[in-house]
């Protein structure tokens, strides 16, 4: 620029003076003079018209700025380079003040002194045969109508660089529009968006064709926009092409019209989908039929009525699916709703099934119209299983309340969360009051609750613990009296496990109560007789034996004086009812000892074998005497010391003896001990004394551990006895933690069997 200035004058003096000037001057054709950076250092009226900027204007204006070079010569005028070629004639594109741009045909000469004149001539390019200012007027006329378009127009040449861009184009860019002449659309487009937009650009090119595209943008405020637009190229008059024009529009508002009718296509066509699912797989049956021809029926109808395939179920009318009753039914029904008049929406009728069998169903109906046609669509619902159990249901309530009823209790359903009972059967048996007479609270309960049961009992409902309530109180008749009862409800319980209702019945248990009280009070009665009968046994058998020792002692010294024969026997005879008195009352002692849990044994180690053989020794006269045989085993495991009651053992083994020798008059006895185990230290060991004797009857069996039982008269009074040993036997037996059996066949013989446990002391037998 600097070097145009400092030019200038020399160019006026030097080069243009004279007659040249006023052709320069007057030239049409536009010419500027510039240095060889072309910079302006004058230019022509011509040359002011056609770029429309003012003397003062142009002459510090570089060429690069006014006039693109089209072709291999673009870069002719850009950059710092001076030109160095001689001259040379192009195609180029002025950019007016106006930023409008004509088409040129530009020439470069250069003139000695690194001045060169350049002209631009517009007549060839834009060839016509209107006038230079028309021409202008028409270019400016379309560019101005082009500025007013809401679409995005530009043109630009063969490399993309813009000639021309209307005002919606700088706007949508936000740049002005100098910034965009003469500029690359590489420059201003978004590198995505250039890469299509240059194959697109090229293309047209290329094929001589318009191209059309389609553009997809994201504002800047998040929102899509979309655009539709058309590169055309531009033919120079040789056919070559020189540029090409964009004219794009904002399709927006279509597309967004479009995508919502996709949409709402989508989604109609998805709904569809989806209430055909619905309606084909719904619980209930679904038909239309049109008068009585099936035109529709879903899977669940066809399975409902036995078929699978809808040509054989729809080539049957409908009312052949109906049984003669369930037409007259429908028909009635479908008459009275056609006018308004039926009492129901829904009616229930049997269906004749494929299989023959009748199912009953609850038919919904009602008439749609479609195109212009009427159907009747119908709902079905199979209720045969409800039906069914619906009776069943009924059948059972009927039979529980006649139950309930007839079993007198009075059942209630009690709401824990909000206090109210209902009383589920007449609570007038039990309670005297009719069922309006008793207010649905649990305050009512309470309130008839005995007060001495109150506190107790509310408790016991209040806690709700376990599964059941079981409780035993007394309610207050309404004639003033208390009745027993016997409450027994279920508590149901929610998710926490917090009792929230309790089903149950009250039963009547005064009749069960009053004896029980009864009862237990005749055993109070018993116990104490009991009682004072064992205390008077003992004080008794006490006061006998002492005038007892007295009569034994007197009557041993009676012995000894001298007696004849005859008072000899008469002393014996005395002896011997002494001794057996003496028996007796020791007797009595043990068994008021036993019977009152008084009895304390022995707990010393003792051997079984010795026990054994000093028992046979006591007895051994006795059985000496009726010449019976004595057969004696002994287990040889049984090489231990137990521990126990030597004394007791022996009294049990005595007597069991006693009585095999007492009710023996033939044959032999027999006594066995043996170890039937022995584990951990404790032995059981099995005592077995048998005879030949009379045997007891089947019967009596269970009779004989009895207190004073004795079988049969003659036996006692034969056999001498007092029917108390066997029942002191069992009790020192059971007192030993053993038992007691007899095994027994009348006129055979008897075994009496003993199982003992005894700790044992180990190798001190
Ligand atoms: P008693 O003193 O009468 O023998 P027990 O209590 O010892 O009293 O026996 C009860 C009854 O059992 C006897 O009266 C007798 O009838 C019957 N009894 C006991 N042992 C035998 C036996 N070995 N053989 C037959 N009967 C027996």
């Amino acid at each position: 620029m600097a070097d145009g200035n400092v030019k200038k004058d020399m160019l006026n003096k030097n080069s243009l003076c004279g007659v040249y000037r006023m052709i320069f001057e007057r030239s049409r054709t536009a010419v500027f003079i510039t240095d060889r950076f072309f910079c302006i250092s004058e230019a022509n009226a011509a040359a002011e018209k056609l770029s429309g900027y003012g003397p003062g204007e142009i002459s510090s204006m570089k060429l690069s700025e006014m006039i693109i070079a089209e072709g291999p010569s673009s870069q002719i005028f850009k950059g710092d380079n001076a030109f160095t070629d001689e001259g040379s004639s192009f195609a180029a594109r002025l950019i007016k003040k106006d930023k409008t741009a004509v088409a040129a045909e530009i020439s470069v000469k250069k003139i000695s002194g690194g001045i060169f004149i350049v002209s631009a001539d517009i007549s060839k390019i834009n060839k016509t045969d209107d006038s230079p200012d028309k021409i202008n007027i028409i270019e400016y006329t379309i560019h101005a109508t082009l500025d007013a378009l809401p679409l995005w127009i530009a043109y630009g040449d063969t490399l993309g660089n813009y000639q021309f861009a209307n005002k919606y184009y700088s706007a949508t860019f936000k740049l002005p529009i100098e910034n965009i002449i003469g500029h690359n659309f590489k420059e201003i487009f978004p590198p995505d968006l250039y890469k299509k937009h240059k194959l697109l650009y090229d293309e047209c090119i290329k094929t001589c064709c318009s191209v059309t595209f389609e553009d997809k943008v994201t504002l800047e405020n998040g929102l899509t926009a979309y655009a539709y637009g058309l590169y055309t190229p531009l033919f120079a008059e040789d056919k070559t092409v020189y540029g090409v024009s964009v004219a794009s529009f904002d399709i927006t508002a279509k597309k967004e019209l479009e995508l919502q009718i996709q949409k709402a296509f989508d989604e109609t066509k998805e709904s569809e989908e989806k209430y055909r699912t619905l309606v084909e797989n719904s619980i209930c049956g679904i038909g239309i039929k049109e008068g009585d021809k099936i035109i529709y029926a879903n899977k669940t109808l066809m399975k409902m009525f036995g078929y699978d395939d809808f040509k054989e179920f729809s080539s049957k009318k409908t009312t052949d699916y109906q049984t003669p009753e369930s037409q007259k039914k429908v028909k009635i029904w479908m008459d009275k709703k056609s006018i308004g008049e039926a009492d129901d929406d829904q009616i229930e009728v049997d269906i004749i099934h494929k299989s023959g069998k009748l199912i009953t169903v609850v038919l919904n109906s009602a008439d749609i119209k479609i195109d212009g046609k009427t159907y009747t669509q119908s709902a079905f619902i199979d209720i045969t299983e409800r039906k069914k159990l619906k009776e069943a249901l009924k059948e059972w309530t009927l039979r529980y309340e006649y139950i309930v009823e007839a079993s007198g209790q009075l059942a209630y359903d009690y709401n824990l969360t909000n206090g109210e009972i209902s009383w589920e059967t007449k609570p007038e048996k039990l309670l005297g009051y009719k069922t309006k007479e008793l207010k649905s609270t649990i305050k009512t309960w309470s309130e008839l609750l005995h007060p001495q049961d109150r506190e107790k009992s509310v408790k016991k409902l209040n806690e709700a613990e376990g599964v059941m309530l079981d409780d035993e109180y007394r309610l207050r008749h309404k004639d003033g009296h208390y009745v027993w009862v016997r409450d027994r409800g279920i508590f149901l319980r929610d998710e926490s496990g917090r009792a929230i209702r309790q089903i149950g019945m009250l039963q009547d248990i005064s009749g069960l109560k009053n004896a029980e009280i009864e009862l237990i009070s005749a055993m109070q009665q018993a116990e104490s007789a009991s009682k004072a009968k064992s205390v008077f046994l003992a004080n008794i058998s006490h006061e006998i034996r002492t005038p007892m020792n007295g009569i034994m002692g007197f009557t041993n010294l009676l012995g000894s004086s001298g007696l004849n024969e005859r008072q000899k026997e008469f002393n014996s005879i005395i002896k011997e009812s002494c001794a057996h008195l003496m028996k007796l009352v020791d007797d009595l002692l043990d068994f008021s000892n036993i019977e009152t849990k008084k009895l304390k044994l022995e707990n010393a180690p003792f051997n079984i074998h010795y026990a054994l053989i000093s028992s046979i020794e006591i007895v051994s006269e006795y059985y000496k005497a009726k010449n019976l045989e004595l057969e004696k085993f002994v287990d040889e495991r049984i090489n231990y010391l137990v521990i126990g009651d030597q004394l007791r053992f022996k009294q049990i083994v005595i007597n069991l003896l006693t009585n095999a020798i007492k009710y023996t008059s033939k044959g032999k006895i027999g006594i066995k001990i043996l170890q039937s185990s022995l584990n951990e230290g404790v032995s059981n060991i099995t005592i077995e004394v048998s005879d030949t004797g009379i045997g007891i009857p089947r019967e009596k069996i269970g009779e004989i551990f009895e207190m004073f039982h004795q079988l049969g008269d003659s036996n006692t009074s034969r056999h001498g006895g007092s029917g108390i040993g066997l029942s002191i036997v069992k009790g020192l037996i059971e007192i030993m933690g053993g038992n007691i059996r007899v095994e027994s066949e009348p006129e055979k013989g008897s075994k009496f069997i003993v199982e003992l446990p005894f700790n044992i002391v180990r190798n001190k037998g």
